[in-house]
């Protein structure tokens, strides 16, 4: 029996899936698999997992799982169900990669697919579990999409055994023919359960025209109008990153912010009288700035702009538009890195007399559920990291959208009353879009999937039942780079090459493979620790691998500031963080070590201060970023341990820096994960055409290729040099270069 509050039951019984649990739990008793689909919003991630747990399938020799392909969800859910049933995160927990909170009475789990994926490597059967709900599988997430595919097997496995396995998979927007229409994966289609969200109409708005890229400065006029000329209800607005975010939730909360006359101040007061858990912080008591040029501005081209093209709706015109705009917004940003503490005030209801505005990336999309919104606006782009199948060479590009996309931000206008959506771009852009954006698996490089496939004796992995199988090429740079790593068996070199081919992408794991696979990191990363044995080398290769695993340790100090204020703060900071990166780099071997030797440096000097958010901020460190390292050192301490039961390493905060040997060795244990990451710089008779200047050629380039400005080995240049990964920006650049000497 579950006691739940009864503003909670309330709550409930206001959420469409309410009125299908008996249906739902009529189809999960009868069939192994089920497949739901519903709006966001109508109440599967928080429900599904509730139902199952109050008719019995969460015991004490079984729990409930709930994989979810954001760590945002994953935490934010677990926390939210809790609460709903009244129960403590000892029974209603979390797991996500570095952290967690799951104890011996834990019956029911959220977790990241990340997760669960290592679990199937442990235990192939997940005997631990009664029930695996598969959540947001429409974000085709590549865990999520492996995940579907093992447990299509681990399923029928279990039945055999006697001790039966219900997988149920959820997903918002209808796209299950991937996964219904899939025969290899599913013999037997499983029933799809449609739960009819009580969705209010959302009055979609295209703009006219559609800026050619200064949306952020639509967004705000957008919600300047809204806010001015528009009826109660929370904005929500849809942005592509952390950085824009933070720059429009700046704009804003100086063009709306708390009047300083005495009703602003008695508010402030009052507020913190009957809301004593508001963080007073978070929305702005800037004072009006009379000299704020730019907020002039924008007031008078909105109020002197066309309306054509914004469609505000009926009735707005008799809104005072004066009172309004002194309204103060309530401004949040949210973002997936953004501290939970942080996240979690989007749920909570905005102060009185204030309209709730969010501005957000992607992971309001479809994760999470903001309470109250009725506005959104929609710019239509989103930030996506973009690999070449074969060289895996990222960058970071901002596209558009997928109409399947642009339907789902519009839908989370229409939550609780009909809502309104603008997409600042027009109707003929729009029907451009994609239907659907492409599964990450066909997207990315796949090498440390198809380790953990092969670790699961899954050899032919082409034969896999993937919803939706990654590129042969893919398969085979992955195949490859794993035999070269020695993670897999060096296949009968035989017949043509397409027959190679084949016979490549069937090779079995290697013993060495088997031992990289149980570490949590990319199998470069995993051979480096693989080879740390000798010299006591292992605390080193730990810390470099964590370090590189987490990535972006560095704040970004090279960022536009607000202020001549915060100007000069970044200018001291940054000269600070020169002269201590001077410092990690280390003398003799050990600089050669370049990049990977600042990071040794600057995690070994965080830890010796403590890991103190001061320690980070006064040395350019990202804390976040020092705590991930902190816990994932702890993780591959242990992992390592296992391995080499006589090996007693402990995270050591006061680790002393590598000795001369020990540098030497580190450098050839690098070249080894990283031999297919070798450049060499281009000779002076080599120097044609002035783009090779300062370059270096790589095997896999025809292009040259930039040691980062960021790096310690810039203005070295060093001969050869190994490289953690090459991203494009205006060029080829490398990040986490070391310095390698030639056979
Ligand atoms: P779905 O998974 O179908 O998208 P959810 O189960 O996540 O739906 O959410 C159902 C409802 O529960 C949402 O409409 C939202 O109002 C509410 N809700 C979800 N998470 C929270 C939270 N952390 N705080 C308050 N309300 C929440
Ligand atoms: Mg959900």
């Amino acid at each position: 029996p579950v006691d739940r509050s009864p503003e909670i039951q309330e709550a409930r019984l206001k959420l469409p899936i309410l009125a299908e649990e008996q249906v739902i739990m009529e189809a999960i008793n009868e069939n192994p698999i089920v497949i739901i689909c519903g709006e966001t919003g109508s109440g599967k991630t928080t429900q599904v997992p509730q139902f199952l747990y109050e008719v019995g399938y969460a015991s004490s020799d079984g729990a409930i799982g709930i994989t979810e392909p954001r760590r945002v969800a994953a935490v934010s859910m677990s926390q939210r169900v809790a609460k709903e049933m009244n129960l403590s995160n000892r029974v209603v927990s979390y797991q996500i990669r570095y952290e967690g909170n799951v104890t011996d009475e834990t019956q029911i789990k959220f977790m990241t697919d990340g997760v669960l994926l290592k679990e199937v490597q442990k235990d192939f059967l997940l005997s631990k579990y009664k029930v695996v709900i598969i959540d947001e599988a429409h974000e085709r997430s590549m865990y999520t999409d492996i995940l579907i595919g093992l447990l299509s097997r681990i399923v029928p496995l279990r039945e055999k055994k006697g001790l039966p396995l219900k997988l149920i998979i959820m997903s918002a927007t209808l796209r299950v023919e991937d996964f219904t229409n899939n025969k290899k994966l599913f013999s037997v289609t499983p029933p799809v359960i449609q739960v009819d969200a009580r969705q209010f109409p959302v009055t979609v708005h295209f703009n006219k025209k559609t800026p050619l890229d200064d949306y952020s400065g639509e967004c705000f006029r957008k919600v300047c109008k809204i806010h001015r000329m528009l009826p109660s209800g929370g904005i929500l607005v849809f942005l592509t990153g952390q950085a824009e975010v933070h720059s429009l939730c700046r704009r804003l909360r100086k063009a709306f912010p708390f009047q300083k006359n005495n009703t602003a101040g008695s508010l402030v007061i009052f507020l913190s009288q009957v809301l004593p858990k508001i963080d007073l912080d978070n929305y702005s008591v800037v004072p009006v700035d009379e000299g704020d040029e730019d907020r002039d501005t924008e007031t008078d081209d909105d109020m002197a702009g066309s309306d054509t093209d914004l469609d505000l709706g009926d009735g707005d015109s008799e809104e005072d538009e004066k009172s309004d705009s002194s309204l103060p917004l309530y401004v949040l940003p949210l973002y997936s890195l953004l501290a939970p503490e942080k996240q979690a005030k989007v749920f909570r209801p905005p102060p009185p007399g204030t309209r709730l505005c969010v501005v957000a990336t992607n992971v309001a999309e479809t994760s999470l559920t903001i309470p109250g919104i009725k506005y959104v606006v929609d710019c239509g782009k989103v930030k996506k990291r973009f690999y070449d199948k074969i060289t895996g060479v990222s960058s970071f590009r901002i596209t558009w959208i997928s109409q399947a996309s642009a339907n789902q931000r519009a839908g989370r206008a229409g939550r609780t009353e009909p809502g309104h959506c603008y997409r600042l771009y027009s109707s003929a852009v729009f029907m451009d879009f994609e239907k659907f954006s492409a599964p990450e698996i066909t997207k990315r490089p796949v090498e440390d999937l198809i380790l953990q496939m092969k670790a699961l004796n899954i050899e032919k992995v082409i034969n896999f039942p993937f919803p939706t199988p990654p590129p042969t090429e893919a398969l085979a740079a992955a195949e490859e780079l794993l035999i070269a790593l020695g993670a897999l068996k060096e296949p009968p070199m035989t017949g043509r090459l397409k027959q190679q081919l084949a016979a490549k992408l069937s090779c079995p794991i290697s013993p060495l493979g088997r031992v990289m696979a149980t570490f949590p990191v990319a199998p470069r990363y995993a051979k480096m620790l693989a080879l740390s044995r000798q010299h006591d080398c292992l605390p080193y290769t730990i810390t470099i691998v964590s370090a590189m695993t987490v990535r972006e340790l560095f704040e970004e100090l090279d960022r536009p500031a607000v202020s001549e204020e915060e100007a000069a703060e970044l200018k001291g900071k940054k000269a600070r963080f020169l002269q201590m990166q001077r410092i990690w780099a280390g003398q003799g071997p050990m600089q050669k070590l370049g990049d990977l030797m600042v990071m040794l440096g600057a995690v070994g000097a965080c830890e010796y201060a403590g890991c103190t958010r001061k320690f980070c901020e006064e040395n350019g460190l990202r804390y976040k970023a020092m705590l991930e390292i902190r816990r994932l050192r702890g993780q591959l301490t242990t992992a390592v341990n296992s391995v080499c039961t006589d090996a007693g390493l402990f995270v050591d905060p006061k680790m002393k820096p590598p000795t001369e040997a020990q540098a030497t060795y580190l450098r050839q244990i690098v070249l080894a994960g990283l031999g297919d990451h070798v450049a060499r710089r281009v000779q002076a008779e080599e120097l044609l055409d002035d783009k090779w200047k300062n370059a270096y050629k790589t095997a896999l380039l025809e292009d040259p290729v930039f040691i980062h400005p960021s790096s310690v080995l810039f203005k070295q240049l060093p001969e050869f040099v190994v490289y953690q990964e090459i991203v494009e920006t205006t060029k080829l650049y490398m990040k986490g270069v070391s310095a390698v000497e030639p056979e």
